[in-house]
């Protein structure tokens, strides 16, 4: 939005000049737009501030007709909308805080994703990976493999470096979860990062050696609970119908083994699910947690080969989303405090000085950059949705072979620098000059599987219409709300 100031090509006019025009009233730095409401538009820029004015201050604010010391035009200069002779140093901050923000690009891949076996001991018919069944060796990942991928995961710059074991069930495969995080910590001395562990399971396998095993070597625990007992056994079943009792005997084991802060928990919306936001944070709350992440299904594995990512659109999603979002503010309201992470993720991106790790919601996406995945037969995937597709039999982001291709051959792959270089939402056609951008990000492997096509067509995308309604009513609402407003900000991590 800024005047290029250009007399004709290749010539710029003088500094003079634009002194000159500064002394005559003030200079729009860059901003994008949209419409919050009928009566109101957000105004962003590239360092995440933004502001909501009216209607009609908009053409005043592009016209430079805003009255010089009005609240507007100040907070406008106080968010580094404008530009004018008192502001000396708002360049200078402009750039550092722009730096900041993009500081994780430089950091590097720091989640690295080890599938240690695709068995699994449930059977979900909305399972996203595509598991198989519990007696098939064959789809373990082996020790040989598992050294290469430490040989990767250590040439990574990144001085943090979180190893999280995946599956099917990690359980089923533990023997080798143990020679991973004992050779890690081995190879760490020489390297000196700081390396944390986290398994991602079911807990219907748990036993004490794990727990004394995970104790010992500090590993954390994240787990699946999808609410209140019947809803979590009709999407969760396995031999025994016992996937509930075990998932919460579970969580309360490693809290009293480990402690309370060892365990988390996701939840998958399902059409089940649909109508029952307030009853799974009730469950949340009952089991001793104080967040939750409430998530669609993925068009991924099973839940596309069994029709369940197809059994409800966005927008049914977005009903049941904004149902919790809102019981979510009353509980806090009430004095429970309680997070909705997903709003929380957004929120740090609007407020934190820093940008997120959340690969979805990064620009350019985290693929391979943030995070990585080795799968069990020693291929490597620019990230969890990538394998995810490949086990469709769709290798479209499969980098190489752990074995065959080295740490270069891979990270240069073409196809990894592709989807990267087409995520960049600054240059990404729908996105450009998209008001809600800077807290927004791309995510190719779902537009690859939704529209074949890594950019999408946004008008037609669900990624969009999902983060542009959530955007939407987090702003309102800190807008029309103070109180939910200052619920809102207890979320941003300082
Ligand atoms: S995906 Fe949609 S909401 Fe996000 S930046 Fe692009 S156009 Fe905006």
């Amino acid at each position: 939005m800024i005047d290029l100031a250009v007399d004709k090509p290749g010539k710029f006019k003088t500094l003079e000049n634009y002194n000159q025009s500064l002394k005559e009233g003030y200079k729009l730095l860059p901003f994008r737009f949209i419409r919050l409401d009928e009566e109101r538009y957000v105004l962003t820029n590239d360092v995440g501030e933004y502001l909501v004015i009216s209607q009609g201050s908009l053409p005043a604010f592009v016209n430079k007709t805003i009255e010089p010391g009005s609240g507007l035009y100040n907070d406008l200069k106080s968010k580094h909308f404008l530009l004018d002779d008192d502001s000396s140093i708002a360049l200078e901050l402009v750039a550092m805080k722009y730096r900041t923000k993009m500081q994780q690009v430089s950091s590097f891949t720091g989640l690295h994703m080890f599938v240690v076996t695709l068995r699994c001991d449930h059977s979900c018919p909305y399972c996203q990976v595509s598991r198989q069944s519990e007696d098939r060796a064959t789809f373990d990942m082996t020790i040989e493999t598992a050294a290469k991928c430490l040989d990767f995961t250590f040439r990574s710059p990144s001085p943090s470096i979180k190893i999280e074991f995946q599956g099917g069930e990690p359980f089923l495969n533990f023997d080798l979860i143990k020679w991973i995080v004992l050779e890690a910590k081995r190879r760490n001395e020489q390297h000196q990062k700081d390396v944390e562990f986290v398994i991602a399971t079911n807990l219907a396998l748990l036993t004490d050696d794990i727990l004394s095993f995970c104790l010992e070597q500090d590993v954390h625990l994240s787990t699946s609970l999808d609410g209140p007992q019947d809803l979590h056994l009709a999407n969760r079943p396995r031999p025994g119908s016992d996937s509930y009792q075990k998932v919460i005997s579970g969580i309360n084991r490693v809290r009293a083994v480990l402690g309370p802060d060892k365990i988390s928990a996701l939840m998958t919306t399902t059409k089940a699910s649909l109508g029952r936001s307030k009853e799974i944070i009730d469950e949340y709350m009952r089991q001793g947690f104080n967040a939750i992440f409430l998530r669609p299904l993925s068009p991924y594995g099973f839940a596309i080969k069994t029709k369940w990512y197809q059994s409800y659109d966005v927008q049914d999603w977005l009903t049941f989303y904004f149902e919790g979002l809102d019981y979510i503010i009353e509980l806090n309201k009430r004095g429970y405090p309680f997070v909705e992470l997903y709003a929380g993720i957004i929120l740090n991106k609007m407020f934190s000085p820093w940008g997120t790790g959340y690969v979805d919601l990064q620009s350019p996406a985290g693929l391979g950059i943030s995070a990585i995945l080795f799968n069990y037969n020693a291929e490597v995937y620019a990230s969890d949705e990538s394998r995810m597709l490949a086990e469709m039999g769709d290798k479209q982001f499969c980098l190489g072979n752990i074995h065959e291709n080295s740490y270069e051959e891979i990270m240069l792959s073409e196809a990894l620098l592709n989807p990267i270089e087409q995520s960049i939402v600054e240059s990404v056609p729908g996105c450009q000059d998209c008001g809600f951008q800077p807290y927004c990000g791309s995510d190719p492997v779902y537009h690859y599987a939704t529209q074949k096509d890594s950019v999408g067509h946004k008008a037609l995308s669900g990624f969009c219409k999902k983060n542009m309604a959530i955007m939407r009513r987090l702003i309102s609402l800190m807008e029309d709300d103070a109180e939910a407003k200052k619920i809102l900000l207890s979320w941003v991590k300082v």
